[in-house]
């Protein structure tokens, strides 16, 4: 293998068996959270009882496969909604802008047109809403085919992996050649261990493109993280079929989780730095979180509260909305001041000056811990789940599983900084001893 493409000798994630094993774990997880929190289940209570699960699981599942995993409906769906997003990412026009520069030195240019499209699908909402009312077919659909469409999901994600797996292994055609005219691709550090489930589950291509157009970008930023926007609609439509209102809490739970989706969607330009596109490659892992377990689990309390009917207290809302502000305003907060430090923008701030050209900076939020960013990620999961209230464990899933994941990011990026920046890491831990909680951990 060239020097562009380092063999992977260090495999995350346990290597193969770990790969092997999160393939078949995810979706599962997916689909208990599905079992566990649907009309029939919660109907008898919101205690989480295996033999319960296991029922519904044979059921919906094992006696109607054929229906839940070939549903034409639902592939016919998916894959208008997939491709629509697709040509509007295509033919929205936005400002082209470079991304971080890459091992062979160049930067592939991205177009950012996430204020138009946001933009455009409010408009078409909002003309949806006004014909139809709180009776939207495309939200009744979504909310009753909700196994079918996870299901589809997940296999198209499979497909996709497969697809950027083998992609990776062809040359270069003439528009996608990087800057030094070699048709090499440029293969993720992580990825290239030459195992093929392993480097099919981490992604073996850090940006698979076809022509212009980039199918890891796209992926995180449109067709997951707005369809768990629609399928919050879609709970918050059916609730407000049953009940003839709309409860605060749910009211809470969709705006809160609109304002982070449409922040994540506007904010394209920040996500170039993010390690997902700067370091991670194209596989499983991602194409099944951003396209099925983003929509489909994160959508929990939403669906959970249109089962089960909570209104708060006004002392109860201000609380939630409190920790979302706070979570909120720390995420975005530090994230930008490390954009802009990193872009010159932030002079007077301390930093130390490393031998990779970089500075790390010790000073405001980066002086508290070493991912305040993440810590403000916290609260803003845990702000979702307060509204669902106390009765269930099952609602907190989010925030404890998202906890765990930065948690482990945090050491993924522990490690790269260690080997990347050797003696200048130590003594930027010195200055900032706390990794993500200031004062705990
Ligand atoms: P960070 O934004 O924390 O970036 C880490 C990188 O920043 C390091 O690898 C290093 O890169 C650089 N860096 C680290 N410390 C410093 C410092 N003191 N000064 C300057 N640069 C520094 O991590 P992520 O990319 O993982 O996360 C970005 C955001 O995305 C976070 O807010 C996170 O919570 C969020 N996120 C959300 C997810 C979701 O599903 N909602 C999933 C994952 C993340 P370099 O090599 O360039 O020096």
């Amino acid at each position: 293998m060239s020097q562009l493409n380092p063999v992977t000798i260090n495999k995350d994630f346990g290597g193969a068996i770990g790969a092997s094993t999160l393939t078949v774990f995810l979706p599962l997880v997916v689909l208990f959270l599905y079992l566990a929190c649907n009309d029939q289940y919660i109907a008898e209570g919101v205690k989480i009882d295996a033999s319960k699960v296991a029922a519904i699981f044979k059921e919906q599942v094992l006696n109607d496969w054929k229906n839940v995993f070939f549903n034409s409906e639902c592939w016919v769906f998916y894959l208008s909604w997939f491709f629509t997003l697709v040509g509007l990412d295509i033919f929205i026009p936005g400002k082209v802008i470079s991304g971080v520069q890459l091992r062979d030195g160049t930067k592939l240019k991205y177009t950012i047109n996430g204020f138009q499209l946001v933009g455009f699908l409010l408009v078409v909402l909002s003309s949806r809403v006004y014909l139809y009312g709180f009776h939207l077919p495309e939200l009744d659909f979504l909310y009753d085919n909700f196994l079918g469409m996870m299901a589809t999901s997940w296999i198209f994600s499979i497909l996709l992996s497969f697809f950027v797996y083998f992609s990776s292994f062809l040359n270069l055609s003439g528009n996608q050649k990087n800057g030094k005219g070699t048709k090499e691709r440029i293969l993720s550090v992580g990825g290239n261990s030459g195992n093929f489930l392993f480097d099919w589950f981490i992604g073996r291509e850090l940006n698979p493109r076809i022509g212009e157009w980039d199918i890891k970008l796209f992926c995180e930023l449109r067709p997951g993280l707005l369809l768990w926007s629609l399928l919050n609609l879609a709970s918050l439509q059916r609730q407000y079929q049953r009940l003839g209102y709309v409860t605060n809490s749910m009211v809470l739970v969709n705006v809160l989780q609109f304002i982070y989706v449409i922040d994540g969607v506007l904010n394209e330009e920040g996500c170039l730095t993010m390690m997902d596109i700067t370091t991670d490659g194209f596989g499983f892992m991602l194409a099944f979180g951003d396209l099925c377990w983003v929509p489909f689990c994160y959508c929990l309390q939403s669906r959970y509260l249109s089962l089960v009917e909570i209104n708060l207290s006004s002392i109860a809302v201000s609380i939630v909305i409190g920790v979302m502000i706070t979570g909120f305003y720390i995420f975005k907060a530090s994230n930008i001041q490390k954009n802009k430090f990193r872009q010159g923008k932030l002079p007077h701030l301390r930093s130390i000056q490393t031998d990779r050209g970089t500075k790390l900076l010790i000073e405001g939020w980066w002086g508290v811990s070493q991912h305040i960013n993440y810590f403000g990620d916290m609260l803003v999961a845990l702000s979702w789940c307060l509204p669902t209230g106390f009765n269930t464990i099952l609602t907190y899933f989010y925030v404890i599983y998202f906890s765990a994941l930065l948690l482990h990011r945090q050491t993924r990026d522990e490690e790269k900084c260690k080997n990347k920046y050797g003696k200048y890491w130590t003594e930027y831990e010195r200055h900032v001893p706390y990794k993500i909680i200031p004062y705990v951990y």
